[in-house]
């Protein structure tokens, strides 16, 4: 059989009785078989509990119809799960050895809301240790490779839930962005990637990197499979106080503006990456768009912002793993996490906490203002994800600040606030995937769908994955 590469296809397949959801199963078992070994996606699979979910989606539909799909929008829908996502009675590590052994008596709601639409959890993925990282390198349970080179990173950290859907090992995956561990990936490796608003979507159930800066959001291959997963998601949980509830957006101008922050093109961008970007912009005014060029002018600091606060941040989350009630001694935490607990710690303490926390706290709220002026002139932003395409594994892995660096782009939405979905377009000389992201204003989700969906009829834009 073909596996659909999109909910729509999916659905109409299962009307048209084309194959039930347990031979969609055997499909997907049968790739991960196949070629997890080589590109390491998943830390566990959740096979037995898959099988048991299909016969039940089968079962519904067999019953109901079409009219399943009403009370189920995502029946039959597969999910990889970052492992940071807490899945009752399934182990989840957060990519880490601290939890190697540790079994949720609960999930995350998003979790549980995705499950009540009718999805089907196919694993857990692999990922930086606690989300810490660029290039999924970091992870305890060795590296996810790129499925488009494996000579190359997938992006990080969610690096195996990017590599999963780019892999056709399910048709969605879900992600965590701190500061762009979700776009970055999904550009490394070809797919939408979308974080949405600080706040959407609960975090009740995700372990925690950087509280003020996580948000939770996921990988499709297409806007309108982004936008139903989304439309699941979003639902409002009192288990977190940070959660709105949200409001609706303004509908998409006809001729919308988009602007081009002039920062986000600094020095030591890569040719090609710059290039695509500008040719995505020629797209969209081919579409009756507009771009200007704009200014943001303190994210220029937003790198050295987000390492202060995140680092902060991180230090504090962290504090409760003393293996005590659960999880291994704290002895088991690698290098980065320890580099982050230790600069955290510092930033945070006696006479260096005016110095650096609260100074970055300042320039925070500096560039908050200037998304929320330029905000005032456009209706999106368009910007590179990554400085780079996909890197070779090895390439920065001994360079931490290096590694930061490939940051630099993304870090700004996080701590702003502000949705961004990152889009693919085109691909280098070499191969390798290649992107865009646009951005707007707080709960502005509606008009990025709208944005991108544009972008997709205007490109002529077809789902892909890669060939293993
Ligand atoms: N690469 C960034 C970091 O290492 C982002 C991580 C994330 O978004 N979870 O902090």
């Amino acid at each position: 059989m073909i596996i659909p590469l999109v909910i729509s296809e999916l659905h109409a397949d299962l009307i048209q009785s084309k194959y039930s959801i347990v031979d969609l199963l055997n499909a997907y078992f049968e790739r991960i078989e196949s070629y997890d070994k080589k590109l390491n996606c998943f830390i566990t699979l959740t096979k037995d509990k898959a099988y048991e979910e299909a016969e039940r989606c089968d079962k519904i539909l067999k019953d109901s119809g079409p009219d399943a799909f009403k009370d189920y929008p995502l029946l039959g829908v597969t999910v990889s799960y970052k492992d940071l996502f807490l899945t009752q009675g399934v182990r989840t590590t957060a990519g880490s050895r601290v939890l190697e052994n540790y079994i949720p008596s609960y999930s995350a709601t998003v979790v549980e809301a995705l499950e009540n639409a009718g999805s089907i959890m196919i694993g857990k993925t692999n990922c930086d240790a606690w989300a810490h990282g660029a290039s999924g390198e970091n992870s305890d349970y060795g590296p996810t490779k790129n499925p488009w080179n494996t000579d190359y990173v997938p992006g990080g950290s969610s690096s195996g839930s990017a590599a999963a859907i780019a892999a056709n090992f399910s048709l969605v995956a879900t992600g965590t962005d701190t500061g762009g561990s979700i776009r970055q990936p999904a550009s490394f490796c070809g797919m939408v990637g979308f974080k949405p608003t600080y706040g959407a979507v609960s975090r009740y159930g995700i372990v925690a990197m950087a509280s003020s800066l996580d948000s939770i959001g996921h990988f499709t291959r297409c806007i309108d499979d982004c936008e139903r997963v989304f439309s699941v998601t979003k639902q409002l949980d009192y288990h977190d106080a940070t959660q709105a509830n949200f409001p609706k957006s303004a509908n998409l101008a006809s001729k919308p503006l988009i602007g081009l922050p002039k920062e986000y093109f600094i020095g030591g961008i890569d040719a090609e990456v710059k290039e695509n970007v500008l040719h995505a912009c020629e797209v969209f005014t081919k579409a009756g768009c507009k771009i200007e060029e704009i200014s943001l002018p303190h994210t220029k600091y937003a790198i050295d912002v987000y390492y202060i606060i995140q680092t902060a941040e991180v230090s504090s989350n962290l504090g409760r793993y003393d293996g005590i009630r659960f999880g291994n001694k704290r002895d088991a935490f690698g290098d980065e996490a320890k580099r982050r607990i230790m600069l955290g710690s510092y930033v945070l303490s006696a006479g260096y906490y005016d110095a650096y926390y609260l100074k970055a706290m300042k320039v925070r709220t500096k560039i908050i203002a200037d998304f929320d002026n330029v905000f005032n002139k456009v209706d999106a932003l368009i910007a590179p994800v990554s400085p780079t395409p996909a890197f070779k594994i090895g390439e920065k892995v001994d360079n931490p600040l290096s590694m930061y660096l490939a940051d630099i782009l993304t870090v700004a939405a996080n701590l702003s606030g502000i949705p961004a979905i990152s889009f693919p377009f085109n691909a280098t000389k070499n191969g390798l995937p290649l992107g865009f992201q646009i951005m707007g204003p707080r709960f502005s989700e509606d008009r990025l769908f709208g944005l991108a969906k544009t972008f997709e009829v205007s490109s002529k834009y077809k789902p892909k994955v890669a060939a293993l």
